[in-house]
């Protein structure tokens, strides 16, 4: 199958080279020509030196770029949506407001065109095993055709209704995982604080009422949990810029439909104090560990 796919980053980048090696043909872009040169060379990946050539005579059109403003640019400003066929189907992985996503969505419906939300889970690790959580709003139709393609590059598939509802999926998910993590660190540094080991604690939480998916998978402590990113310096995992991006579409997500969300406000204000006072936005987000404890693990 011929796909057009933007956005080649730290996501995109490993999905089209699954993509590839699953035998379709890729033709890819990105405005920075570092991530065009990073994919020379991989069989069946065509670079496109303009982004409408990724869309001449594509089945399918994926687009993996950081924020609402540049799904919005690419679509609609840059009118990316004029040079695609009706019988093309248009994916956008980006996680961005979901408000964004319908009016994407609406534009892409008056000339013709279906398309879905299909926002990730899953991180750099599962975009490089191509076992990402696809989280997909639109209609039932489209995502049966979309199935074998999102296949190639995630092992779990959500229909979670219509347009614009894989992003609101996504963001009550990380605004949970932002609440969870911030939670957990701040019983390590109580417990550590009354004498307790780290390990020990962790063990005897992930077993009780407590249990939580950072404390399974995923430590804050320094030196807990091995091939974590709290093991490794909070190097690579998820930024924290990105968990505070995510955490202010859920705000404004909430704000538009009168949601209470003190937990969600909390974790988002935590996060921005952390990074500021840290310099933390290049950090994984479970350094939060550090604002909580600033001396854990030494
Ligand atoms: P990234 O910044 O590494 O990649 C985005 C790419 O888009 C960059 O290479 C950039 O040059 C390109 N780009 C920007 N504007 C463009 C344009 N107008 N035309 C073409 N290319 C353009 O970001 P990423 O980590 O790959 O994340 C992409 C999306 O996936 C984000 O919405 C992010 O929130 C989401 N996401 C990321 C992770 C993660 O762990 N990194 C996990 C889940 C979801």
């Amino acid at each position: 199958m011929r796909i057009g796919f933007i956005g080649l980053g730290n996501m995109g980048g490993p999905m089209v080279r699954n993509l590839a090696e699953a035998g379709h043909e890729v033709v890819a872009f990105d405005i920075a020509a570092e991530r065009l040169a990073a994919l020379d060379g991989i069989a069946n990946v065509q670079a496109a030196s303009a982004i409408n050539q990724t869309t001449a005579g594509a089945a399918i059109v994926i687009t993996m770029l950081p924020a609402s403003v540049h799904v919005e640019s690419v679509y609609i400003d840059n009118d990316l949506l004029g040079s695609i066929d009706t019988s093309t189907l248009v994916i956008d992985c980006s996680t961005i407001a979901p408000a964004t996503s319908r009016r994407v969505a609406a534009a892409a419906r008056d000339r013709g065109i279906d398309m879905l939300d299909a926002p990730v889970s899953g991180g750099t690790g599962g975009a490089e095993a191509g076992t990402l959580t696809f989280m997909v709003g639109g209609s039932e139709a489209s995502l049966e055709r979309a199935r074998p393609i999102l296949e190639v590059m995630g092992s779990n598939i959500f229909h979670a209704g219509d347009a614009g509802a894989g992003q609101t999926a996504k963001i009550c998910n990380n605004m949970l995982l932002a609440a969870q993590m911030t939670a957990t660190a701040e019983a390590l540094a109580l417990g550590v604080a009354q004498g307790l080991d780290p390990a020990v604690l962790s063990s005897i939480m992930q077993s009780s009422s407590g249990g939580n998916w950072p404390l399974n998978v995923y430590n804050p402590w320094p030196g807990v949990m091995e091939g974590v990113p709290a093991s490794r310096g909070y190097e690579g995992g998820f930024f924290v810029d990105l968990m505070i991006k995510d955490l202010e579409l859920a705000l404004a997500a909430a704000n538009e439909s009168g949601t209470p969300t003190a937990m969600g406000s909390l974790a988002r204000n935590l996060y921005r104090t952390h990074q500021a006072t840290n310099n933390a936005g290049g950090l994984d987000f479970s350094s939060i560990q550090r604002l909580i404890a600033p001396h854990a693990g030494e």
